[in-house]
């Protein structure tokens, strides 16, 4: 995913695995263009977050990577957060489900 920020420009990749049983998402966001276009795409200075899933929760995709990013931004100013969140969401809607 490509998030077009005032601050810049970043990439942000998520995979999800399956590891001892459990589902992880990874996601690593770093600045500028991909090194390679392998995944991991081994560019330098690339931050990361993982999301692991209780064996209780069931595994949602939109909310594995929402969590692993949120966890890949931390060590960033706020301003830099915010932006890059906008981009995020602007290409990922929040999708309100019917309260039953
Ligand atoms: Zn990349």
């Amino acid at each position: 995913m490509i998030l077009d920020t005032s601050e810049g420009i970043y990439r942000a990749h998520s995979k999800h695995e399956r590891k001892n049983g459990q589902t992880e998402t990874v996601c690593s966001v770093h600045q500028g263009r991909c090194a390679s276009n392998a995944r991991p795409c081994g560019t330098p200075d690339t931050l990361t977050g993982t999301a692991k899933l209780s064996k209780h929760d069931v595994f949602c995709r939109a909310t594995g990577r929402k969590v692993a990013f949120t966890k890949a931004l931390a060590s960033l100013p706020r301003e830099l957060r915010r932006a890059l969140w906008q981009s995020y969401l602007a290409q990922h809607p929040v999708v309100r489900t019917k309260a039953a």
